[in-house]
């Protein structure tokens, strides 16, 4: 059925508590835009259900769910009783995460009934699924248990469950070995030289290596950099790693590029930084000149994005370079001496079938990078894409056939899934994958999706992570996301010390 026969969802909870996992899990089933929520305090189990309409009802004094949906020929219900030891110790008021949990079981089954769907991450609808290995494992004695707890409580399908407990595993020795007082840094240029028709990210296209944005931008970033780190050292803080992405850093140029490694390097050692990152992330935009820039500077990683090796999709996709711009990338920074590479590939890139990304996996295993990630294409309704038709997408059984094709490749190369993270209307209903070979994991990468440690975000868009381990809670400082915003605040104001009051030693 197309989704302009589709009629609105009218969706009635309870409380508010409940209103916006319902509407997380809801979209799973059911396009988005179609569901209507209202949140009434008086409904019970008698409550008429509209046609068709959803009815979630919580008796939290008996311990139970109740669930209701009526369509114009069937009316689905379930009710989920809930947990008997959480009861009998009265802990259930008191443990929210449990209480969630379950109530989304409770309507993960009755959605089920009325749109069957293959949904490998069960009722997990967030974005860092992995947290909840690293959790589980604080709690369990094992593994085994731990992907038992995954599968029976989070109905996530067993294939899952082996993968967050793996990429747990990876990370769990990295993740100990973080020094309180160290914080990262991530450095964001939302600049591109056009604007690639998925994306959704606030990065804007300049016009050619002259465009006088790609200055301004500089200058107003190099304002917040010098301001920032001085304050960082002058609060008794170390930096751990350092992430220069985008947009497409090597947008720049190598002038440019220079200006921006020697100021980081004329207020920071970075020699005791433990890694450097720089996303070259269009092939294009890499010349020898810039990989001689970064190779005078402690850079220890690189990220060239082919997305996909068939020309004609990059250029439906409007990257304006092709599979033969990337291999000369490749060519130049492995010649100029750079071995940590990690490569991006995208899947549900539109008018690509199995075969395209059959063709892309192809190459990829010839070329053996150390570091590869993997992104299930997620529409939001920013990109340009948005709105392409179900033909041009890829189906929930490819996509899943050809992460698991990836996944082969990726062990048969010796590489090991290391971080991963998942995105609303992400293909599949899969995830993003970072692989690597043991020991090259990016530690940006996981310090930042797990949120174990503070990250300072410089740059229009970026948002820093204040890290609080007592609570084991984060708070975010955005910026501007606005490019022009951004660089009049800097030349204004500058770097905001104010956010960061409660930044002690
Ligand atoms: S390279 Fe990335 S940030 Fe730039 S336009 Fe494409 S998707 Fe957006």
């Amino acid at each position: 059925m197309s989704r302009h026969s589709l009629k609105t969802l009218q969706i009635i909870v309870q409380d508010d508590f409940l209103a916006y996992e319902t509407r997380e899990l809801a979209r799973l089933f059911y396009p988005a835009e179609l569901t209507l929520i209202s949140v009434d305090p008086n409904i019970d189990e008698t409550t008429p259900v509209p046609t068709l309409g959803l009815l979630c009802y919580s008796d939290r004094a008996g311990c139970r769910f109740f669930c209701c949906l009526k369509t114009e020929s069937h009316t689905f219900t379930e009710s989920w009783f809930i947990d008997g030891d959480r009861v009998k110790n009265h802990s259930i008021d008191f443990d929210q995460k449990l209480f969630k949990r379950d109530f989304k079981k409770c309507l993960f089954k009755v959605m089920q009934q009325w749109r069957p769907r293959q949904l490998p991450w069960g009722i997990l609808t967030g974005v860092r699924p992995v947290k909840l290995a690293h959790q589980l494992t604080q709690q369990l004695e094992n593994d085994e248990q731990v992907k038992d707890s995954l599968e029976t409580h989070y109905l996530i399908s067993k294939k899952k469950a082996a993968l967050l407990t793996e990429v747990a595993a990876v990370q769990r020795p990295i993740l100990h070995r973080t020094a309180p007082n160290r914080v990262s840094l991530y450095i964001g240029i939302p600049l591109c030289p056009s604007r690639c028709s998925y994306c959704s990210f606030i990065s804007q296209p300049v016009k050619g290596q002259h465009d006088p944005l790609l200055e301004q931008y500089l200058q107003a970033l190099l304002i917040e950099l010098k301001q920032a780190i001085r304050w960082l050292i002058e609060q008794g803080r170390q930096l751990d790693t350092i992430y220069i992405g985008g947009g497409t850093p090597s947008v720049f140029s190598a002038k440019q590029i220079h200006q921006l490694m020697d100021t980081l390097a004329s207020i920071y050692p970075l020699h005791q930084v433990r890694e450097i990152t720089f996303e070259a992330g269009r092939p294009d935009t890499l010349t020898l000149e810039k990989l001689r820039e970064l190779h005078q500077y402690p850079v220890h990683r690189l990220s060239i994005n082919p997305q996909t090796f068939n020309d004609s999709t990059l250029a439906n996709v409007n990257r304006h370079h092709t599979t033969h711009d990337f291999y000369q990338a490749w060519e130049m920074a492995l010649a100029e001496g750079f071995s940590l590479i990690n490569l991006d590939i995208i899947i549900g890139l539109p008018g690509e079938g199995i075969q395209h990304v059959r063709h892309t996996l192809k190459e990829i295993e010839a070329l053996q990078p150390t570091n590869l990630t993997v992104h299930a294409l997620a529409l939001k309704r920013s990109s340009s894409l948005a709105m392409i038709g179900d033909n041009q997408r890829l189906d929930d059984q490819t996509a899943d056939i050809l992460m698991d094709e990836i996944e082969v490749m990726a062990y048969s190369n010796h590489m090991k899934p290391y971080y991963l993270y998942r995105q609303k209307e992400i293909t599949g209903h899969l995830e993003n994958i970072g692989y690597s070979l043991p020991g090259t994991e990016c530690l940006y990468n996981i310090l930042m999706m797990e949120e174990k440690q503070t990250i300072l975000g410089v740059g229009a868009g970026a948002v820093s992570k204040q890290y609080f381990p007592a609570q084991d809670r984060i708070r975010r400082i955005p910026n501007p996301k606005s490019i022009q915003v951004y660089i009049q605040r800097m030349h204004e104001v500058g770097f905001h010390y104010k956010d960061w009051e409660s930044f002690h030693k």
